[in-house]
């Protein structure tokens, strides 16, 4: 008998598991709302001299590390823009916002990862699509910090974002813990545009945002399924690149 892949529609939730979601939210409004009466301050050393809008002092912006040079084949993607390496202090705000629930990190390093795509003087694609995360881990975190970051992108940039023009059908083994050859059959075939999405991504050129580039067969295997449903071209924009342990 062989085993169908879990698709998103299969998954049931009881009641009680839309909680994280629900408290996420209303944590974001009080944060948001907060920003009106408290002077933001740098998320990393405090300075309250940040510019409007972004959560980091220009010193700390200036201090960020250079993304590394990228030479792998990205195929089928068009293209792979990463603004920082994956190294402190980048790591430790990615890492915030992925697993301490510091959703402050996205505003501010969205912001300045739109600034960095604008000043490309490239062509912008028409909409952004966030990478999944599988249903389970997206109800674990309550949020998927890939679309965190789309979200900030998108009004920074008046750009269309598609958070449900991919799902994650199958859980997939972390990355890191494969060997190199097995990371690219790890991920195929684990993202689906929905059939309801389809038409919607159709004939469009596609920026995939996700928080950090690793070996790439994620964005791979994602652009693949946009590409597959009639997407025109697929580029991929991340915060960081890294050569170590980002995954998950
Ligand atoms: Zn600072």
């Amino acid at each position: 008998m062989v085993s169908q892949p879990l698709r998103c529609s299969d998954v049931r939730a009881p009641m009680d598991h839309c909680q994280p979601v629900r408290l996420a939210k209303v944590y974001e409004v009080v944060r948001q709302t907060g920003r009106w009466l408290i002077p933001a301050r740098c998320l990393l050393c405090s300075s309250a001299a940040c510019p409007p809008g972004v959560d980091l002092c220009q010193l700390c912006m200036a201090d960020l590390p250079a993304a590394p040079a990228w030479t792998a084949d990205v195929v089928p993607l068009s293209g792979v823009f990463c603004a920082w390496g994956y190294e402190y202090p980048i790591d430790r705000l990615v890492r915030a916002l992925k697993f301490h629930g510091d959703r402050s990190v996205a505003g501010a390093l969205g912001a300045l990862l739109a600034m960095h795509v604008a000043d490309r003087c490239v062509p912008l694609p028409e909409v952004l699509v966030p990478v999944p995360l599988h249903p389970l881990r997206l109800r674990e975190r309550g949020y998927n910090q890939a679309d965190e970051i789309a979200r900030h992108l998108a009004g920074r940039l008046s750009l269309r974002r598609l958070p449900r023009a991919l799902e994650r059908i199958r859980a997939t083994a972390p990355q890191s813990q494969l060997p190199a050859a097995q990371r690219r059959s790890n991920l195929a075939g684990a993202f689906n545009v929905p059939a309801r999405m389809v038409a919607t991504v159709a004939g469009v050129d596609v920026a995939l945002i996700d928080d950090v580039l690793t070996t790439g067969s994620t964005a791979q295997s994602a652009a693949q399924a946009l590409l597959e449903a009639g997407a025109r071209r697929v580029e991929l924009w991340a915060l960081a690149r890294s050569g170590g342990d980002a995954s998950s």
